[in-house]
């Protein structure tokens, strides 16, 4: 069912409590946590707890709960006093896609270049 726990996400088991992470937000229905491995000083990923593959299958099924990710990443940069970052969906394997549990990487804190690799 979509928006069901997946019982081989890694996201769905931080959601759950049983695989630790370093959580800095969380709403009713989202988690933001430092991702394991930063490429940049702030680099945070905002989960929706329901599980979804990617934001194009999120924003047809729940386009508020798109939202609260939106809104949840702009919440993460202002706690860390961002005035410019960077909010990035990858969305399939061909573009970096790794977990596939729906996440906005929160990236700042240095300068970027565009376009991107
Ligand atoms: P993506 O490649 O866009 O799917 O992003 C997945 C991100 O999850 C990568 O930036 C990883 O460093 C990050 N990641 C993988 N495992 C963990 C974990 N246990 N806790 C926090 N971040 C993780
Ligand atoms: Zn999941």
């Amino acid at each position: 069912m979509p928006g069901e726990p997946q019982d081989d996400c890694l996201f769905c088991k931080i959601v759950e409590g049983h695989v630790p992470a370093t959580i800095v937000r969380e709403t009713q229905t989202t988690v933001a946590f430092r991702d394991i491995n930063p490429q940049a000083p702030t680099h945070v990923l905002v989960i929706p707890r329901a599980h979804y593959e990617n934001v194009a299958a999120l924003a047809a099924a729940d386009p508020d709960l798109a939202a609260d990710v939106l809104r949840e990443a702009k919440a993460v940069a202002d706690e860390d006093k961002l005035e410019s970052y960077r909010v990035v969906f990858n969305t399939g394997p061909g573009a970096g896609q790794t977990v596939f549990h729906v996440h906005a990487h929160v990236l700042g804190g240095r300068g970027m270049q565009w376009p991107p690799g």
